[in-house]
C-alpha cells in the first residue's frame, strides 16, 4: 500500500489544495484506490494517477509500508495503548464514537466481534488464492451507463457508451479480467432499463453481443467463469425484452426487408428458433479452440465450415454489424 499527499497548485481563482491518496497493490495491479477529492468516475482521478506515476518514476522515494496488522504485531501492550490514544487524539471527533462502540463489543464476551478470531486489515494485500484484479468501481460503471441511457441517446450518449465498449475491448486485449466484469455491468444496465428500445436504436445490441462472443472465446478463461457467463447469457436471451439477432424485438414480426425469399419467410419465422442478440455468444461457449473446423478456419483465409454457414449465420458477426454508428 502506498499513501501520499498530492498538491494541486493554486490557480488565479482557486487556492492550492492538497488531497490524501491511498493506493493498494497486489501482484503488480492496483486493487483499490481512495482519494480525498471525492471525485467518482470509472477512470482514476488525477491525484491517484499522479501518485502512481510518482511511485513508478521514483520507487526509492516512496516507502512501501508493511500491512498495519504486522506493525501492530511487533508492539507490546504499552505501545498499543499509546498508538490507540494518539490515534483517537488526532481524530477525536471522527474516531471516538467508533472506538467506544468497538470497545463495548470487545468487552462483551458474546458479541459478534468476539465470535471470530483476528480482525480485518484494509492495508493487507489479498492472499495468493484470492482473485486479483485492477480496481474497478462497479457502482460507478452502473451509474454512468444509467446516466447515458437516461440521456435518451441524444447529446452523444451513444458515443459515450461506445467509448465504454472501447474500454471493454481494451481490457480484453490486455487480458484484464475487468473486461468481462465491466461488460456484465453494462449489459445488466441495458437489460434493466425500461427504455430498452434505446439499446436497439443506438445500435448498442450488436456490439454488446459481439463483445460477449470475444469474452467467452477467451482461451485463458476458467471453466467456472465460462459456465457463469453462459447461465447469465441464457437468462438475458430468454427475457421477452431481449433484442433479437436480426435487429427485431422479441414481440415483433421479423423484418421483411431482409434478403430472405418471401415465400420461405412465414414458414421460416415459425420453424427457426428465436435467436437473441446473445445467441452467438451462447453457441460460442461450446466452441473449443481444438475444434477441427475452427482450426481450419484459423489456418486458411478461404475455408468455410458448412456447419457454421447456415443462412449467413457465421459465429462471428459480420463486420458491418459490429461497427458503431
Ligand atoms: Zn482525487
Amino acid at each position: 500500500m502506498v499513501c501520499g499527499t498530492v498538491t494541486e497548485p493554486a490557480t488565479p481563482s482557486e487556492p492550492e489544495v492538497t488531497h490524501k491518496v491511498a493506493i493498494s497493490f497486489d501482484r503488480c495491479k492496483i486493487t483499490s484506490v481512495t482519494c480525498g477529492c471525492g471525485n467518482r468516475d470509472i477512470f482514476y482521478c488525477a491525484h491517484v494517477v499522479a501518485l502512481s506515476l510518482y511511485r513508478i518514476r521514483k520507487p526509492e522515494q516512496v516507502k512501501l509500508r508493511l500491512p498495519i496488522s504486522e506493525t501492530l504485531f511487533q508492539m507490546n501492550r504499552d505501545q498499543l495503548q499509546k498508538l490507540v490514544q494518539y490515534l483517537i487524539t488526532a481524530h477525536h471527533t471522527e474516531v471516538l464514537p467508533t472506538a467506544q462502540k468497538l470497545a463495548d463489543e470487545i468487552l462483551s464476551s458474546n458479541s459478534e466481534i468476539n465470535q471470530v478470531h483476528g480482525a480485518p486489515d484494509p492495508t493487507a494485500g489479498a492472499s495468493i488464492d484470492d482473485d486479483n484484479c485492477w480496481h474497478l468501481d462497479e457502482d460507478q460503471v452502473r451509474e454512468q451507463v444509467k446516466q447515458f441511457l437516461s440521456q435518451g441517446g441524444y447529446y452523444g450518449s451513444g458515443k459515450q457508451l461506445n467509448s465504454m465498449f472501447a474500454k471493454v475491448r481494451e481490457m480484453l486485449r490486455m487480458r484484464d479480467s475487468n473486461g468481462a466484469r465491466m461488460l456484465t455491468l453494462i449489459t445488466e444496465q441495458f437489460m434493466a432499463d425500461p427504455r430498452l428500445d434505446l439499446f436497439q436504436d443506438c445500435q448498442l445490441a450488436p456490439p454488446t453481443g459481439a463483445l460477449w462472443v470475444c469474452v467467452v472465446l477467451n482461451p485463458h478463461c476458467k471453466s467456472e467463469e465460462k459456465s457463469g457467463w453462459l447461465k447469465q447469457l441464457k437468462k438475458w436471451g430468454d427475457l421477452d425484452v431481449c433484442p433479437l439477432e436480426d435487429g427485431n424485438y422479441g414481440s415483433e414480426l421479423p423484418n421483411i426487408t431482409n434478403a430472405l425469399p418471401q415465400s420461405n419467410l412465414a414458414q421460416d419465422s415459425l420453424s427457426r428458433p428465436r435467436r437473441s442478440v446473445f445467441s452467438r455468444a451462447v453457441e460460442a461457449c461450446d466452441l473449443h479452440w481444438q475444434d477441427s473446423h475452427l482450426q481450419r478456419i484459423i489456418s486458411s483465409d478461404h475455408y468455410m465450415s458448412p456447419s457454421y454457414q447456415r443462412e449467413g449465420e457465421s459465429l462471428l458477426p459480420r463486420p458491418d454489424s459490429v461497427r458503431p454508428r
